[in-house]
């Protein structure tokens, strides 16, 4: 960290903001120059980092400017390598693009059954479905609870596909953990931060998709509490975020997943159905984030849009899908994802 003096700091108030690093267990480098006079703050600031940063209404400072980075385990710069998040076997993160799909919430045991048959045989990788859904009205369907993990099981036995589910409570994490291979942290509790703290004990890789209302660091914070916590598999979720656009229903930052990757060392997918709300715009922001760099898409898949309890408007149907798919294995579009010309 480093203080920037004002031009009018006297010797006194100098002195007086040396004594408080001291005090802090740090050691102060005076840097004089003709106008201002800088101090930098040697030693281990993060542990007074907020006392220190006070000092920016001290008298005669004109500036803190912080040198240490907000969030180092989550840091691409101080972790050097790229993580991949191994999913029973799945690797994302990888080489690969990786495709998880399946319906917002788990409604009866046909439709989760005869999801997950179709999106496995369209060649996605992993299977989603809500069982506990956050809901912007108390008075809309809520999710079938433990009846729906236990669905999730039995579409998992019979396809293979490892599950992703929504975890929305610090009660519920052992419970969810026991059926699911991936927990979703939902864009609303991305700063629930007793959730977070408790997710970061869990033995189970994280989806933490990203506040509608959050900043790229705000996110990548939130990340590194549960990294800081002890669980090193978080995948990284963009789902749109709120701008001005009302004929959307949240706006896909596209360049946001850019700066996440360039960021942080962990891997990045994109919900292209929660960042654009319509169906007909799923495939071509598929398409998009994985031109940008995405590491792979959660889609959401429903066998009848048109009867489903939670975002039909926006999951594709099953023939939908695998036009997706199909889309995403053409020679072209790999090639773009994988970063060449
Ligand atoms: C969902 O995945 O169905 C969901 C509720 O997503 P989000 O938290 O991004 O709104
Ligand atoms: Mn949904």
């Amino acid at each position: 960290m480093i203080i920037k003096m004002s031009p009018q700091a006297t010797e006194l108030q100098i002195r007086h903001i040396v004594q408080r690093i001291e005090e802090c267990g740090c050691q102060a480098k005076l840097i004089r120059g003709v106008e201002n006079t800088v101090i930098g703050v040697v030693g281990n600031s993060n542990q007074h980092r907020n006392q220190l940063e006070a000092l920016a209404v001290a008298p005669g400072v004109d500036e803190i400017i912080p040198v240490q980075h907000p969030f180092k385990l989550v840091s691409l710069q101080f972790h050097g390598e790229r993580t991949v998040v191994d999913v029973r076997g799945i690797r994302v993160g990888g080489n690969e693009s990786v495709v998880i799909a399946g319906p917002c919430s788990v409604e009866s045991r046909e439709q989760i059954l005869e999801t997950a048959r179709a999106v496995k045989a369209a060649g996605a990788h992993m299977l989603r479905g809500g069982a506990y859904k956050p809901r912007t009205s108390p008075y809309d369907f809520q999710g079938l609870g433990v009846e729906a993990l236990n669905l999730l099981r039995e579409a998992r036995e019979e396809t293979g596909l490892p599950i992703v589910t929504e975890i929305m409570a610090t009660e519920e994490v052992d419970l969810v953990s026991e059926c699911a291979d991936v927990l979703q942290v939902g864009a609303r509790n991305m700063q629930n931060f007793p959730l977070l703290r408790r997710l970061a004990k869990a033995e189970k890789p994280i989806l933490l998709k990203r506040s509608p209302a959050a900043t790229v660091k705000e996110w990548l914070l939130a990340a590194e509490y549960l990294l800081a916590g002890g669980n090193p598999n978080v995948i990284l979720c963009e789902r749109g975020i709120k701008t001005f656009e009302s004929e959307l229903r949240n706006t896909l930052d596209l360049a946001g997943v850019a700066l996440a990757k360039e960021l942080s060392h962990l891997p990045v997918i994109v919900d292209p159905s929660h960042a654009t709300g319509r169906r007909s715009l799923v495939p071509a922001a598929s398409l998009a984030a994985l031109a940008i760099g995405a590491d792979g898409l959660i889609v959401e898949v429903h066998p009848c849009p048109e009867r489903a309890l939670s975002d039909g408007p926006q999951s594709l149907d099953l023939s939908g899908f695998s036009g997706l798919m199909e889309k995403l294995r053409e020679p072209r579009t790999r090639a773009v994802a994988a970063g060449l010309p």
